[in-house]
Parts: C-alpha cells; sequence; structure tokens
C-alpha cells in the first residue's frame, strides 16, 4: 500500500543523502505508456498534471501525478 501522504511530502534532499538520486532503472516501452496515459487523461480533462512525488521501494521508484483539475492520480511504477 502506498501512502498518500508520505508521496505529497518528498523531500528532494532525502533522496539526495540516498546516494540513489540518477540511479533508477526505467523501463522505456513503460514509460512511454505512462506519458500516454498523462497525456490522454489531459485531452480529455483540460487540467494539467503536477508531479506529485515519488515513492522508493528498492531499487525501484513510483512516480506520482496528480491533475490539477480532478485530482485523479496516475502512478508510474518503474
Ligand atoms: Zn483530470
Amino acid at each position: 500500500m502506498v501512502n498518500s501522504e508520505e508521496i505529497c511530502s518528498y523531500d528532494s534532499s532525502r533522496a539526495q543523502n540516498s546516494g540513489l538520486e540518477g540511479s533508477r532503472i526505467i523501463n522505456l516501452g513503460k514509460f512511454q505508456e505512462y506519458i500516454g496515459d498523462l497525456q490522454r487523461h489531459l485531452s480529455e480533462c483540460k487540467g494539467s498534471m503536477i508531479l506529485c512525488g515519488e515513492t522508493r521501494n528498492g531499487f525501484a521508484s513510483i512516480l506520482e501525478s496528480k491533475c490539477s483539475s480532478c485530482q485523479k492520480n496516475i502512478a508510474f511504477d518503474t
């Protein structure tokens, strides 16, 4: 389970201290799907996406974006 409060209080200085910044592994195919999902939603909703934060799970991380119009969360699980 993901705690939304934890996601939205994401602190970039904490990530830098971990030494893992920039070393995440991203599946480019999945990332393109994620961007497609965001763009599809934005064209339907006319809102804009805010990068809400990142949740780390070992070497993987989950990027959380939130729609400014309807508050819908779209997550990218790396
Ligand atoms: Zn929306």
